[in-house]
């Protein structure tokens, strides 16, 4: 089977379509939205020089909306902790900032014009290869749960050089420039990336003063939503406006924290509206390169299913953003049921035009994609408790109940503090329930194995799930093995039975889903808990 490439060969899917022959329609037929949720436009907070106030205003700013920003520090200035070198700050803070979702990404290493410098070599100071990757490696030694995947060139400057050398070693570029970008790019695009920067004019003697700035702006991302594109905010210093007065000859253009507000509740209103999405120069980045190189390949195209592998040809552990997809089904489906790993969802379906898409979210390289046509003659919950077999029945969480049809689609679900779980939309059909949880076992010690010699000789009877529990080298009889086997996890000899460590009820049992709504209580006993001693966390 050929993956079929999303990048418009219209031909090459309707051939692939042909060659199937399953459907006169081109069902299953997937477009990538530009932007996710189908916004119109994308926007990144960036702030460069990695400055004080920065972490202690700027942050919380954005924060309060629900805003993330981009951050861009000039490594040889931060100190380990407060206080900083002039007006830079710690990577103390920085590191507090990226454990909240902030990016941090690199302005070199000495903030040295870069178009002025020769390439040199990662080892010699001075040379471009040296700002970008040690500047990289850096931020990653300091930061190690993050990675700097944009840089922002000092001063803005940058050229063709530049742009490649930082591809070595970086996802994207910010320059200056005044300007949006497109929301598709390619090659050394993604390493000249334009944002708009304010020269706050004189005099600014209150914050009304700076309005024009504001309005400007405004005007510049309302272009970026009206055209589709991606626009960016470039600052510096975030201060109180009655600080303005007194930095404002030390410092470039610092921005009032009243200023980033106003801004702040204007994007927040769009995003609300859902017009734009407010998002990191990373994580935009990795959105495009994703949409960018997007694959698919269908394996399932009827009037009831549509199953597909969504992929990209990126690196899993880097592009991890999930794509918002339309795929094109039946025009009678009013409703779908989505599942891609444990992600299940029923969702309306939307028309545009004459045609009729399932709007999903789903991760390239993530796994297979069903999408089932839900009516409601033929879609059921099922639902049921997981209790531990003993006399308290104390609820049993985290268990996962997998139930599989015969063509491979699964469904999963989990069970909660309650013990409670549910498959809100199963179609109707046979099914097989698998029952598994891996941790917390215990409740095993002597008493068990003594239960297990006096259940082999019929000295006690022990019901089924018991027997069950009791066979714990899992060879379909009680014996003498079994009792032994006990003793010596008991003992710590062993550290696990031949089987499963928690033993239930109706695993792997058929479940067969046909008019109504099912409820299922599900039993549970530790492996080798035969006296149904344990009560469960
Ligand atoms: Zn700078």
């Amino acid at each position: 089977m050929k993956y079929i490439l999303n990048s418009g060969i219209y031909s090459l899917l309707m051939a692939a379509f042909l060659a199937l022959t399953v459907y006169p329609q081109n069902f299953g037929e997937i477009t990538v939205k530009t932007w996710p949720d189908d916004r119109k436009a994308a926007f990144s907070f960036t702030f460069d020089d990695g400055l004080l106030s920065q972490s202690t205003n700027a942050k919380q700013i954005l924060e309060q909306f629900g805003f993330r920003g981009s951050f861009y520090f000039v490594t040889s200035t931060l100190t380990e902790q407060l206080p900083g070198v002039w007006r830079y700050g710690s990577w103390n803070e920085f590191t507090q900032m990226a454990a909240n979702g902030h990016e941090v990404g690199s302005h070199t290493v000495t903030h040295l014009n870069l178009t002025n410098i020769p390439a040199g070599d990662t080892l010699t100071e001075g040379t471009i290869l040296y700002e970008l990757y040690r500047s990289a490696k850096k931020i990653q030694e300091k930061i190690p749960f993050e990675k700097a995947f944009s840089i922002a060139y000092p001063f803005t400057a940058h050229n063709q050089l530049v742009d490649s050398l930082s591809a070595k070693f970086y996802l994207s570029g910010r320059g200056g420039g005044n300007n949006f970008n497109n929301s598709s790019l390619t090659g050394l695009d993604y390493f000249k990336l334009k944002c708009k920067e304010n020269y706050f004019n004189l005099p600014r003697n209150s914050p009304e003063d700076d309005l024009d700035e504001l309005n400007d702006f405004i005007a510049y991302t309302q272009s970026a939503i009206d055209q589709g594109k991606w626009a960016m905010l470039l600052a510096h210093e975030v201060v109180p406006f009655s600080e303005i007065g007194g930095i404002i000859n030390s410092t470039w253009y610092p921005m009032s924290n009243e200023w980033l507000t106003a801004l702040c509740q204007w994007l927040y209103s769009k995003s609300s509206a859902n017009e734009i999405w407010v998002e990191t120069t990373a994580n935009v980045t990795k959105y495009i390169r994703q949409r960018e190189s997007f694959l698919y390949q269908l394996i399932a195209q009827n009037d009831s299913t549509i199953k597909f592998i969504p992929a990209d040809t990126l690196d899993n552990l880097i592009y991890n953003l999930s794509l918002t997809v339309d795929v094109l089904v039946p025009s009678d489906w009013e409703e779908v049921i989505f599942q891609q790993g444990s992600v299940l969802q029923t969702l309306n379906t939307l028309t545009i035009g004459q045609n009729t898409f399932a709007r999903i979210n789903i991760i390239p390289d993530g796994g297979e994609v069903t999408l089932l046509k839900k009516t409601t003659a033929n879609s059921f919950a099922v639902t049921g408790n997981v209790l531990y077999h003993n006399s308290q029945n104390t609820p049993v969480e985290n268990v996962l109940l997998v139930l599989s049809r015969q063509d491979g689609v699964q469904f999963f679900a989990e069970s909660d503090e309650n013990g409670s779980f549910t498959f809100p939309s199963i179609l109707s059909g046979t099914y097989n329930l698998s029952i598994s949880k891996n941790e917390n076992w215990g409740g095993v010690n002597s008493t068990d194995a003594l239960f297990i010699m006096k259940g082999y000789s019929s000295q006690l009877t022990l019901d089924s799930l018991q027997t069950a529990a009791a066979d714990v080298n899992n060879d379909g009889f009680l014996t003498f093995s079994d009792a032994e086997m006990v003793m010596k996890r008991f003992s710590r000899l062993i550290n696990s039975f031949a089987g499963p460590d928690w033993i239930f009820s109706l695993n792997n049992s058929q479940i067969i889903v046909s008019s109504s709504n099912i409820n299922l209580n599900v039993e549970a006993l530790t492996s080798g808990d035969v006296n149904k001693s344990y009560i469960p966390q």
